[in-house]
């Protein structure tokens, strides 16, 4: 078993850090240290709670510029893209204090007697969190579960731990209580299995790939263990012909290409009314050849490398030399590079047109009707996301209500907003994130009646 994880720069392959990777037994003494925590965490008056948080969302802000430079470093993500995930952080924090003096309960009218709910904390919580977006994700599920009266123990993705360590730091120096928010980075099936089966973890929320988050889930029931699953996507990009087919064409690019492709929002299944799928392609082409492709740091840079070479390999094997369709530039030489890529002339059912690359790779396929884009778009076992391009607002509604996925955007690509609802349909998830109720997915209901009869 490995002690420590090298942490590599991806543009350049260089060592940034070496980190040590967290035992059973540190697991184990985190847990511990969590739940005394919690105890005076919840017990404290709501008001402090909110306070807390707050300062330490300032806290972060104040350290946006330098958590971003970590962000690029370690995860190989555009300056641009770190700045707005550093700022995602602070946002979330104080939005989630927002919550704390407003988690209410209810008084529901019953015989004999007074009946109120009581959202009480879980306890425990354990954040498991990817790679891809490290900061966001983990304070998706932190900072909700610490605004709702619970710790938090995070075990961040081996590949990048140090945005994660660092905020650790910075809500102490907040003045929030010690081991509230602990981080403990380390192997998954080790430092994150650990998590997973200890019985002093209440919930887990994990964000990871579909095989691993099952895999969790099987696990968790065995102890009716809370969990919340944010999973893989392949999400489709619908264009009718009644669209702004200028406007539909300009906005692909990013749609699959920010963060590399390595998101699992990103629209890789573009679809295409076939009377508008010359025109579309003919402005696809400069649009994806115009994408710039490069050092992370550079704030001119659209699209950085992709995270390790493991995951270079796996992109690069959806990819063959000769495919056909659209390429990009991207640089020679050190760090995990692959261009922007659109494959055509793929069928519906090709491995790059149904699996998660995970990388900057979309396919274009071709629809004839409505009812033929349904059918395309639900054409998957996942269900994140999706966007559709439409002039007609009816046919913008009608498709909505029809593709299984949750979070659909009319004529924009958005997906993530810390004010709404955010998961996924079938294999893509379960539970929601975010949004006004995300307080309440970290509480347990308590019904108590009081009998006015006695
Ligand atoms: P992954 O599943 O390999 O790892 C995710 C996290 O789980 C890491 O911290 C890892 O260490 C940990 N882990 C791995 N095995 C574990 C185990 N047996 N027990 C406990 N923890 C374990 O995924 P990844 O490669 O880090 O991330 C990429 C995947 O995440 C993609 O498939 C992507 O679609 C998905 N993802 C989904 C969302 C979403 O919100 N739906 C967001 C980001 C990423």
């Amino acid at each position: 078993m490995s002690t420590e994880h090298l942490v590599l720069d991806p543009a350049t392959e260089e060592v940034v850090a070496t980190v040590p990777a967290a035992t059973p037994a540190d697991v184990d003494a985190a847990v511990t240290r969590a739940g005394a925590a919690q105890r005076t965490w919840a017990a404290a008056a709501p008001a402090d709670r909110a306070r807390l948080l707050r300062r330490f969302a300032a806290v972060v802000d104040e350290h946006v510029e330098e958590l971003a430079r970590l962000e690029v470093r370690e995860a190989g993500h555009t300056l641009g893209n770190a700045r707005w995930e550093a700022g995602n952080v602070r946002d979330l924090l104080d939005y989630a204090a927002g919550g704390v003096e407003r988690l209410n309960g209810r008084q529901i009218p019953v015989p004999g007697g007074l009946d109120v709910t009581i959202l009480e904390p879980l306890g425990v919580i354990g954040v498991i969190a990817p790679w891809n977006f490290p900061m966001p994700i983990a304070a998706w599920g932190t900072a909700p579960a610490l605004a709702a009266g619970n710790a938090v123990v995070l075990k961040p993705a081996e590949a990048t731990p140090l945005t994660a360590l660092r905020l650790a730091e910075l809500a102490l120096e907040a003045g929030l209580p010690g081991h509230l928010f602990q981080v403990l980075p380390g192997a998954g099936a080790v430092a994150g299995n650990a998590l997973v089966e200890h019985p002093g973890v209440a919930k887990i929320v994990f964000t990871g790939s579909t095989r691993v988050g099952k895999a969790i889930m099987a696990k968790c029931a065995d102890r009716v263990k809370r969990v919340t699953l944010e999973l893989g996507g392949k999400s489709p990009n619908i264009v009718f012909a009644d669209a702004d087919i200028e406007a539909a064409a300009a906005a692909t690019p990013m749609s699959f290409l920010d963060n590399s492709g390595q998101d699992c929002c990103a629209r890789t299944r573009i679809l295409v009314q076939r009377s508008a799928y010359d025109r579309f392609l003919e402005l696809l082409a400069p649009a994806v050849e115009g994408v710039a492709v490069g050092d992370p740091s550079d704030e001119r840079t659209q699209m950085g490398p992709l995270i390790s070479r493991a995951q270079l390999d796996r992109v690069r094997s959806y990819v063959p030399d000769d495919a056909e369709g659209i390429r990009g530039k991207a640089p020679e030489g050190p760090g995990f590079w692959f261009p922007p890529t659109v494959l055509t002339g793929l069928a519906p059912d090709a491995p790059a047109a149904v699996e998660e690359v995970f990388g900057p790779v979309a396919v274009v396929l071709p629809f004839d009707d409505e009812a033929d884009a349904v059918r395309l778009a639900n054409a998957t076992e996942y269900g994140l996301s999706g966007s559709i391009w439409t002039r007609d607002v009816g046919r913008a509604l009608r498709v909505s209500g029809a593709v299984r996925a949750g979070n659909l955007s009319v004529n924009s690509h958005s997906s993530v907003r810390y004010w709404t609802p955010f998961g996924g349909y079938q294999q893509s998830g379960l539970g929601r994130e975010l949004g006004p109720d995300a307080l309440t997915a970290f509480t347990e209901t308590k019904n108590v009646f009081i009998s006015t009869e006695a």
